[in-house]
């Protein structure tokens, strides 16, 4: 069974469970508050990794003396 991750519309709560094939999340409840109001990520990159895409710019200014 593949393993989606859910978000809890209800506290906000992100949790991964095991789903049936064709279920589509059929069942799954919130672990923190017990709600059904669960959505399912459709992509487990989409969440819970480092923010990308920032940083690196401007740490290195060409031309702009540093001394005074
Ligand atoms: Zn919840």
């Amino acid at each position: 069974m593949p393993l989606y991750e859910f978000t809890c519309e209800q506290c906000g709560a992100t949790f991964e469970e095991l789903v049936a094939a064709g279920l589509d999340g059929l069942g799954v409840t919130c672990p923190e508050c017990g709600s059904e109001e669960v959505e399912k990520l459709v992509s487990r990159f989409a969440s819970g990794g480092p923010s990308a895409g920032r940083g690196g710019s401007g740490s290195c200014a060409p031309g702009s003396g540093r001394f005074t």
